[in-house]
């Protein structure tokens, strides 16, 4: 076969991760023509520049919507993350819970020595209403400031989602496993008699259900507004696919383990990056870098994938027209939108893949969630309870939260073995990967669970194996929503300590709160929205009333409803994401009512398989279309079961408990 050339547009998580298993993979079959070798072409395009390593800068860490930002832009320096932050730790058993790809990936380049905990506070600090309160602290005596049905506002809020999902779901009944998830996605119904009263009824198919309606149906007005104002996120409760937002907001998972890179998320991307750069060379295959182009149309014919090219300057204008044996688009669904409309109205020969009716219907099958992210350094930890004193209401970010890698460690110290066993076997509460408020709470299930007391000793080893500094995050309706601490996690631990929050992260309506603080009071926009890449070039500097702005809502939460805003000190450096803007116009995706995901899965991955009598090497991997929506790990699950099923790489890891996208 003559030299192939396989094109990746989008240099994120999709697009490293398919460049990489593409040259790193093994073949299924002895002989497979689909494999890169030796004299082959790799090309790699994206509309930003990311500052991949010294040889590739760029104007913003890598990682696409990952965008990790350190004070000052200097990588010794705090950091905050301003895109994806975490992953849910898997623990290598077939039925452990977490992102296997994220994991395995973080195994394979090396970092599980970077990979640290990033866990919930196990009570946040919340304010609603202007009524400030702790989870713990709701219940019928204390309750939140809202008139439910059932007094639902005497629990916390996160309780609505299990009143939802009770219509199909229990704590003992309902999927747990990946595969019968994607299962439920097709045939979950509502399983139980509902009154006359309620809009839907016992058999109605719940992916017909938009969530946003069934909650409102199950909830009432005021339900359902203490549920979307207190879970944190908006797009939580938009009106998505009811089966797929059971998964997403299910309160029975059990086990979630979340971590981060401690260099910051985006240092997954440099070290793909680099093992891209290597595996290249090694394998004599050409690796095509070409940073600030963008795809700008394509179209499939019978000698390959034609295709054309705009420059970030000059992002309409044809800048170069071009061919390859295999497109893959890893970029989300509104800059694909764009890529079609550049297609439609081509007068190129060739079929138009991606404007036939049917990929139209299936690339519309999600809801674009913008979200925005501002995060703020301090020269105190002003919002925690220090030597220096305290906020009226500090976040408690120590929490008690024991876990595998713990009981190892214990082991090693000589903790009683027969202790050990009883507490990994432990219930009613689990105590292990099970976050506990505070020592007490934590020392008190200890010895339940041995039927012995602890001695002193005993006492000091498992709480200081236990405690963990979490990340917050506190919520509020204010348009802040969530708060999220990430303090000083400045690498060298040399010179002044820096301490960085995420000062707001929100999403859907509430971003356009902030996109108006973008600009000065004395400001007209000068840059049209749709030609503003602000997440390409970086985290861009908050105007003044942003800031003030900011400090008077953070002053709410820890300060009480009336402080000033003069109690939330002067931040160092105030830098925000706005990412509603293009290319992305979307932190993340949920498909709509109404759709067949699973096929929508299976089938937009090679959208030709929409279109009669074409078979076109045109490919579209990412998070938007995956089975793991918001996260990374979608992206590379996408990718993943491309290579496997069209390239025929052999998978990563057994796919047998852990389908990458949802099966026939
Ligand atoms: C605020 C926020 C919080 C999040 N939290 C988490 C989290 O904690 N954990 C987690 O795992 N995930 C999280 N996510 C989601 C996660 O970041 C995404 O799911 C993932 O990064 C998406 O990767 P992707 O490769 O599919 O797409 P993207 O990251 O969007 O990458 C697409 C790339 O394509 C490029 N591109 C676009 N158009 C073109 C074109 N025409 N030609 C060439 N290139 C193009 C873009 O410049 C971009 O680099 C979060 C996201 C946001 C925004």
């Amino acid at each position: 076969m003559s030299k192939k050339t396989y094109s990746i547009f989008g240099a994120g998580a999709a697009g490293l991760y398919t460049a990489w298993r593409l040259l790193d993979g093994k073949s299924k079959l002895a002989k497979n023509e689909k494999m890169l070798v030796k004299g082959d072409v790799l090309e790699l395009y994206d509309w930003g520049k990311y500052d991949f390593s010294k040889k590739n800068p760029g104007t913003r860490e890598p990682g696409a919507r990952v965008c990790t930002w350190h004070y000052k832009d200097d990588k010794d320096n705090s950091y905050l993350e301003l895109g994806g932050m975490r992953y849910l730790y898997w623990d290598g058993t077939p039925e452990g819970p977490g992102h296997r790809l994220v994991t395995k990936t973080i195994e394979e380049l090396d970092l599980k020595k970077d990979s640290v905990p990033f866990n919930e506070s196990a009570d946040p600090l919340m304010s609603l209403r202007s009524k400030n309160m702790y989870i713990s602290d709701i219940n019928s005596n204390q309750p939140a400031p809202y008139f439910a049905n059932n007094y639902a506002q005497d629990a916390p809020p996160d309780d609505g989602f299990t009143t939802i999902q009770s219509v199909a779901i229990t704590q003992t009944s309902g999927p747990t496993t990946r595969r019968e998830w994607c299962k439920f996605y097709e045939e979950g119904r509502i399983n139980i008699d509902m009154p006359d009263s309620s809009v839907y009824q016992k058999g109605d198919l719940l992916k017909e259900i938009g969530y946003w309606n069934l909650g409102y149906d199950m909830l009432g007005q005021e339900g359902f507004g203490y549920l979307s104002d207190g879970n944190g996120y908006s797009s939580n409760v938009v009106n998505s696919n009811s089966a797929q937002s059971f998964n997403v907001n299910d309160e029975f998972l059990p086990g979630t383990e979340y971590k981060t890179l401690i260099k910051g998320y985006s240092s997954l991307f440099d070290s793909l990056f680099e093992e891209v750069e290597k595996l290249a060379k090694q394998k004599g295959i050409t690796l095509n870098y070409y940073p600030n182009v963008r795809l700008r149309s394509i179209i499939h014919t019978k000698s390959g994938v034609n295709f054309t090219t705009a420059t970030r300057k000059d992002p309409d204008a044809l800048a170069e027209r071009k061919k390859c044996d295999a497109a893959f688009l890893a970029m989300p669904r509104a800059a694909i939108d764009l890529v079609a409309q550049a297609s439609r109205y081509s007068d190129d020969e060739g079929t138009d893949v991606l404007n036939h009716e049917k990929v139209q219907l299936y690339l519309e099958s999600v809801l674009m969630e913008p979200s925005y992210k501002i995060g703020m350094f301090f020269d105190t930890p002003w919002w925690r309870t220090t030597e220096a004193g305290s906020p009226t209401y500090p976040a408690k970010l120590t929490s008690y939260f024991l876990t595998q890698e713990g009981i190892e460690k214990l082991k090693k110290e000589g903790f009683p073995s027969n202790y050990l066993k009883k507490i990994e076997s432990a219930k009613n509460p689990a105590i292990l990967v099970n976050s506990f408020n505070d020592k007490v709470s934590f020392i008190t299930a200890v010895e339940n669970a041995i039927e012995e007391r602890l001695t002193f000793k005993q006492e000091k080893q498992i709480s200081t194996v236990a405690e963990l500094d979490t990340i917050g995050p506190s919520i509020t309706d204010m348009p802040i929503r969530q708060v999220v601490y990430f303090g000083d996690n400045a690498r060298d631990g040399k010179g002044k300590k820096v301490y960085g929050i995420l000062a707001s992260y929100d999403d859907i309506l509430y971003a356009t709160f902030w996109k108006a603080l973008e600009l000065g009071p004395d400001a007209t926009r000068e840059i049209p929205e749709s030609r503003d890449v602000q997440p390409l070039e970086g985290p861009r500097e908050a105007t003044p009333v942003m800031v003030k702005m900011l400090r008077s809502q953070l002053a709410s939460l820890h300060f009480g409803p009336q402080a000033d805003y003069s109690y939330v000190p002067e931040p160092l450096e105030t830098k925000y994401m706005d990412w509603s803007l293009p290319p992305f116009n979307a932190g993340y995706h949920a498909y709509k009512s109404h759709y067949n995901l699973g096929d929508v899965q299976r089938k937009i991955r090679k959208p030709s398989q929409l279109v009669p009598n074409t078979d076109s090497e045109i490919f579209i991997v990412g998070e938007t279309y995956s089975n793991d929506q918001a996260w990374v790990e979608g992206a590379f699950c996408t990718a993943e079961s491309v290579l496997n099923d069209f390239f025929g790489i052999e998978p990563i890891i057994d796919e047998k408990y852990y389908p990458f996208i949802s099966p026939e």
